[in-house]
């Protein structure tokens, strides 16, 4: 026996490891009982309004306006008498200072706006911290350093802003997606008035804390809350020039039909089912983290989610089986606990589709595997789940689950992997784990997806465009292409990404 063996008798390896609680303090975080639509800087009574709740344990957190067709009215008015009495007209330099300062103060009060973001969306706290809140203020630093540089970024085109910006975002990202929308809209000098979702309202509300603390101009930025209701009464708002949406594939379907021929700008970011391609030279262990980051960050509520694993035939085996082991070390659980990996699903509705899809796949044939976890009595939950033996033609293979649900394929060749990647009426992301350089460059090449990483998975920075092909939308996100929707130039059509 080895000095190592008998020190490893003498002390051996726990079988079970437990973690203590290690909750975030909540009390940085003070709700109002009640909040009203914020409009023309200042906070407007709502006539009509609901309660939002946290989805980790049904808890109700405060009253929110349901904004009525008036309410939204009096925000588009505000928006553009702030266009036209000022905002358009001020230095970009000045522009840029309220959009540094905006940036500025999301870091300062990072912590609040992350708790928040957690209690009202149930995404675990390491993410909304880590991830949310220091990519909100990226974006803010980055469209900032644009503002005063818009002649150089579209040399000779002479680009001029819009006017109104209407904004519609999801539940998935609340703060990251208000942030992504506001930044460009505001940096290429317009105003906006802008939707949360109605399952999480409550960090866009904390926002215009911060717009009031910048001192940015009264009416520049208006948050009006709501439903889908709410959404349409933006969307068919006349005196809106653009409008920006972020959500599913119907709706954003729907918005195109609405638009048609009214001249107004629209960008629409929609649904994917993204491939995330393993070869047999990747380096496994990272590949299996990167397939765990890919679907189930964010509780797999992630349009550019990896929720198709396509394993190269000769590696299927071990592949499985390290995801499987993997997935028994996920914790799920409070989202506030630092020790969370999976948080709460972001709404009643949402889960029932989860487990709808999921019923489906097991109908259809495919095996299914969920590691033992003890799920919260409150709340909505879903564990981890995968599924092998899935066949490209079952639903759980084809439609977007926006949950933590991953389908595993197999192929053969790359040329069979890009067949099956591309084989998805959608086109955001993809992923590709390989050693070789050029088949990387081969596979991104032929893949019809907005974004392809490369040995990486989820991965976002503000200067890289973001957007899909097909029905996951058009226009960009992010980068110098992000500015382009929010700007009109000399001699150019209107509509369109
Ligand atoms: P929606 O597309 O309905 O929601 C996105 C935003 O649009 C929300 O603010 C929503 O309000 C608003 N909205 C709803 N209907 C309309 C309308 N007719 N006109 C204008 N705005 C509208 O997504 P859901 O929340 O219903 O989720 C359904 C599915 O969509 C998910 O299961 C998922 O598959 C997919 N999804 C994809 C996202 C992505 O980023 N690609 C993001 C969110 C969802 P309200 O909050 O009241 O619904």
């Amino acid at each position: 026996m080895t000095e190592l063996e008998r020190k490893q008798e003498r002390t051996p390896v726990p079988k079970e490891w437990t973690y203590a609680p290690a909750p975030e303090a909540r009390d940085v975080v003070s709700l109002r009982e009640r909040y009203g639509h914020f409009v023309g800087g200042e906070w407007i009574d709502p006539a009509e309004s609901y309660t939002t709740i946290s989805p980790a344990d049904e808890e109700p957190l405060a009253e929110v306006g349901q904004a009525t067709p008036e309410e939204v009215a009096a925000a588009v008015t505000a928006a553009r008498d702030a266009f036209e009495n000022g905002w358009s007209e001020i230095s970009p330099a000045e522009r840029a200072k309220y959009l540094f300062r905006i940036a500025r103060i999301l870091q300062e009060r990072s912590r609040e706006f992350a708790v928040l973001e957690s209690l009202n969306g149930g995404k675990p706290i390491k993410e909304s911290r880590d991830v949310d809140l220091p990519l909100a203020a990226a974006h803010f630093f980055y469209y900032a350093g644009w503002a005063d540089k818009l002649e150089y970024a579209f040399p000779n085109r002479r680009p001029r802003p819009l006017g109104v910006a209407g904004q519609i975002i999801p539940w998935n990202f609340p703060l990251l997606m208000l942030a992504w929308k506001i930044a460009p809209a505001l940096a290429a000098g317009n105003t906006v008035v802008l939707k949360p979702a109605e399952t999480t309202p409550l960090s866009a509300l904390l926002f215009c804390d911060v717009v009031r603390q910048a001192e940015i101009p009264a009416g520049v930025v208006n948050i009006v809350t709501g439903d889908g209701r709410t959404g349409v009464e933006i969307v068919k708002a006349e005196d809106v020039d653009k409008i920006a949406f972020t959500g599913s594939t119907e709706v954003g379907k729907a918005i195109q039909r609405e638009l048609a021929g009214s001249g107004k700008k629209l960008t629409l970011e929609l649904g994917g089912k993204a491939a995330n391609i393993i070869f047999d030279d990747a380096a496994l262990d990272q590949a299996v983290e990167g397939i765990v980051n890919g679907i189930y960050f964010n509780q797999g509520h992630v349009c550019c989610a990896g929720s198709r694993l396509l394993v190269q035939e000769s590696i299927y085996e071990p592949v499985v089986e390290k995801l499987k082991r993997r997935l028994t070390t996920l914790r799920v659980g409070d989202p506030l606990d630092k020790n969370t990996d999976v948080g709460a699903i972001n709404s009643k509705q949402q889960l029932e589709k989860i487990q709808e899809l999921v019923s489906s796949g097991e109908e259809e044939g495919a095996e299914i595997y969920q590691p033992p976890c003890r799920l919260p009595e409150k709340g909505y939950w879903f564990a981890p789940t995968v599924f092998t033996n899935v066949a490209q033609s079952y639903r759980i293979a084809q439609e977007e689950i926006f949950g933590p649900v991953l389908s595993i394929l197999t192929f053969r060749t790359p040329e069979e992997a890009v067949e099956k990647a591309n084989n998805t009426p959608y086109g955001l992301s993809a992923g590709v784990w390989t050693e070789k350089g050029s088949r990387i460059l081969w596979m991104a090449e032929r893949l019809r997806a907005g974004v392809v990483w490369a040995n990486t998975y989820n991965r976002f920075d503000p200067s890289s465009p973001f957007g899909g092909y097909k029905e996951s939308g058009f226009g960009r996100e992010g980068g110098r292409h992000g500015l382009e929707p929010y700007l009109q130039f000399d001699g150019s059509e209107t509509f369109g990404g």
